[in-house]
């Protein structure tokens, strides 16, 4: 199925199933479509939104960032929000692993992730959180090609923002090499302070269907 159909599927399940069959990327033939009940649960209120699977994470595991070096860092700054994996659903710009010649993880192109778009968008209205947390550069600017939003991480990290009905909390990315960009130790603050102040929001935001 093509992404540019994903906004006419209804429900969790009917987009999974779609997602599977998309061959919209020549680069991702072979690769899993990370994109089932392994990114978290479909009524969570908070969803996080990474750059795309890794070669040694979703795409072996099928659940985004765990078990390589993001995923495990990703564990910690979660807890570091007090939140859990059960509570949230987390999903990626790209929904396939982009490898370079190497077979090396790398970032995906632009026409991948606008090819991905549609799948972005169908999850979004599928999920309907009302805080959308984006970890990285290119999440942000995923989000932002669904509708513009004007934002760079450098000056919107660690903000909670209106965006298209929802609350945007831009934070970097959990890969080791964002720590050049953004200090661990500034990241951990990052997180406690996305727990802080996701506990200090209004009963109405855990209220499912508020999102929008
Ligand atoms: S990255 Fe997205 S658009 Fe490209 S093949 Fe995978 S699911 Fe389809």
């Amino acid at each position: 199925m093509c992404p540019s159909a994903a906004a006419a599927i209804s429900g969790f399940d009917a987009l999974v199933e779609a997602a599977r069959s998309c061959r919209a990327c020549l680069a991702m033939e072979g690769r899993r479509r990370v994109l089932s009940h392994a990114n978290g649960d479909p009524a969570a209120r908070v969803l996080f939104l990474a750059e795309a699977p890794g070669r040694l994470g979703g795409e072996l595991t099928g659940v985004p960032l765990s078990a390589d070096q993001s995923g495990r860092r990703f564990e910690r700054l979660l807890g570091l929000a007090g939140l859990t994996r059960e509570e949230i659903f987390i999903t990626n710009a790209a929904l396939c692993n982009p490898r370079d010649a190497q077979g090396r993880n790398r970032t995906p192109s632009r026409r991948e992730l606008a090819n991905c778009a549609g799948w972005l968008a169908a999850t979004l209205s599928a999920i309907n959180p009302a805080v959308v947390v984006t970890l990285g550069a290119t999440a942000l600017a995923a989000l932002g090609r669904l509708q513009p939003h004007g934002l760079t991480l450098r000056h919107a990290v660690g903000q909670a923002l209106q965006w298209d009905g929802r609350w945007l909390y831009p934070l970097y990315h959990p890969s080791p090499r964002a720590g050049l960009s953004r200090p661990y130790a500034q990241q951990d603050e990052d997180f406690r302070r996305l727990g802080a102040w996701l506990r200090g929001c209004d009963q109405q935001l855990w209220v499912t269907g508020s999102g929008s």
